[in-house]
């Protein structure tokens, strides 16, 4: 192994789409940034290795004037035109290149954090990262850290508080909490199916799962098959992270079991479709959501409350999944539809005890239930968006999130309405708009 340091003023960990947001949002402000990803492409569970499609707080066109603007519709905008073919690999590109076309940004791909050490202030000072396709470790020091790792993998390696699980009725007096306990979401494997115009047999390997009748499947209807099913879901009950392994390996006895089941056990209309491609990586969920000075309640959302605070917004119904999956005979989802678009407090996006930490994503500061509405791909690129204009004035200002004023906080919400971001109830005061 080969020993390298490397310094920056901003780095952030996880190159998902909140991840890719963040660091084009912070570059974007002038601040010199290091975005670390494990993967060999940005896009975290969009990337053509998961293959999750991003939606946000338009929910899918039912709330058209929700749509986000800022980094993410650029994005979508130039994968409109560019990739009209919708390939997941040309997705990864078009993000890879809007990351690489800002000086300011250095990319290491195949790089994962896996320590942290910190000051004598509790802050961060330096991750440690593991490089193994170079044979290198590094050590990368900076002034703000922004954990996009989904799994809050930063966060907890520099001692964040962060919670794992459903809350209670009685933490926050969320009508709707399920726990206490330290369940969640399960992981799914998606695929992706073609009609080859012939009949094509399907033999599954001896450990695929047996669904032999509807009835093995309650509530899970087949709809469109070109598309893997993202009710083939699992692992909820158990640690989402320590036991990563046995989840994809029962999530690929499932994912077999349920083509089993449409090709050879009913008439489901598949008799000429194949899989052309099925994934191995499992997609996640919920994970770890570390812990800011606000969390993000069911009641914020459902009541729309207002934030002074506010830098980002979402809109997805609270949708959550039994921990049980794929084997709960329940219903796959349950939805709560809030009545508009609701903020996101930037006390909500940095972490209540380590002081230069900020998060976006996945492991933004929500409970299960808010966790349920903001984990959607297109509401977390907006929170990395606004955390990159946030951390970029920290760098300016010299301080930690914790310190920015009424006024910083302004001046950050504007920065973001000038870079086509909305935020609830926050108006555009720049004079040249009119
Ligand atoms: C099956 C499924 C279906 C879904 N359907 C939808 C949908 O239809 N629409 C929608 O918008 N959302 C959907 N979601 C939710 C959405 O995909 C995710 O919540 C969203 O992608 C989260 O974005 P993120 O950037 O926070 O995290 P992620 O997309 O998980 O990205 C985090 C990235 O960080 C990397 N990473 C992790 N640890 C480290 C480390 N230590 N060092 C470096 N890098 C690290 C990971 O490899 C990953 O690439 C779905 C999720 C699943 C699982």
């Amino acid at each position: 192994m080969t020993r390298r340091s490397l310094q920056a003023e901003i780095v952030i960990a996880g190159g998902g789409l909140a991840g890719t947001c963040a660091a084009i949002s912070a570059a974007r402000c002038g601040a010199d940034v290091i975005l670390i990803q494990d993967r060999p492409m940005l896009g975290g569970n969009t990337s053509s290795e998961v293959r999750v499609h991003a939606t946000g707080a338009d929910c899918s066109g039912g709330r058209p004037h929700a749509r986000e603007g800022g980094i993410i519709e650029e994005m979508r905008l130039e994968e409109a035109v560019r990739n009209p073919q919708r390939s997941n690999s040309m997705w990864d590109i078009i993000l890879e290149e809007t990351v690489r076309r800002e000086e300011s940004i250095r990319l290491l791909l195949n790089t994962s954090v896996v320590s942290a050490s910190l000051t004598s202030s509790g802050c961060i000072g330096a991750i440690g990262c593991a490089r193994p396709w170079t044979e290198e470790e590094l050590t990368v020091t900076g002034e703000i850290f922004i954990d996009c790792t989904g799994d809050g993998t930063l966060g907890a390696e520099a001692g964040a508080d962060f919670r794992m699980g459903r809350e209670g009725p009685d933490e926050h007096g969320e009508p709707h909490a399920e726990g206490p306990d330290d369940k969640t979401m399960g992981c799914s494997l998606m695929w992706i199916a073609e009609d080859t115009g012939s009949p094509v047999e399907f033999t599954p390997p001896s450990w695929a799962r047996k669904f032999e009748s509807d009835e093995d499947l309650p509530f899970r209807g087949h709809g469109e098959i070109r598309h893997g099913h993202w009710w083939i879901e699992w692992g909820g009950e158990l640690d989402m992270i320590k036991d990563q392994d046995h989840i994809r390996q029962e999530l690929l006895a499932c994912l077999f079991g349920v083509w089993d089941h449409l090709k050879n056990h009913g008439d489901h209309g598949a008799e000429n479709w194949a899989l052309r491609w099925f994934g191995v990586l499992p997609a996640k969920r919920e994970s770890r959501r570390l812990l800011g000075p606000h969390i993000l309640t069911e009641n914020d959302i459902m009541e729309l409350r207002e934030f002074p605070d506010a830098v980002a917004h979402g809109g997805w119904s609270i949708d959550t999944h039994p921990p049980k999956g794929i084997y709960s005979p329940e219903r796959p989802s349950w939805h709560l539809h809030s009545d508009d678009v609701y903020g996101i407090p930037l006390r909500s996006l940095y972490s209540r005890n380590v002081p230069n930490l900020f998060m976006a994503g996945r492991c933004a500061s929500c409970t299960h239930m808010a966790m349920g509405s903001t984990r959607v791909a297109a509401t977390g690129a907006a929170m990395g968006q606004a955390v990159g204009v946030a951390a970029a004035r920290c760098v300016d200002f010299l301080c930690l999130p914790e310190d920015l004023n009424e006024e910083d906080v302004a001046s950050i919400q504007q920065q973001l309405l000038r870079d086509d971001h909305f935020i609830p109830n926050v108006r555009n005061e720049d004079p040249s708009v009119v």
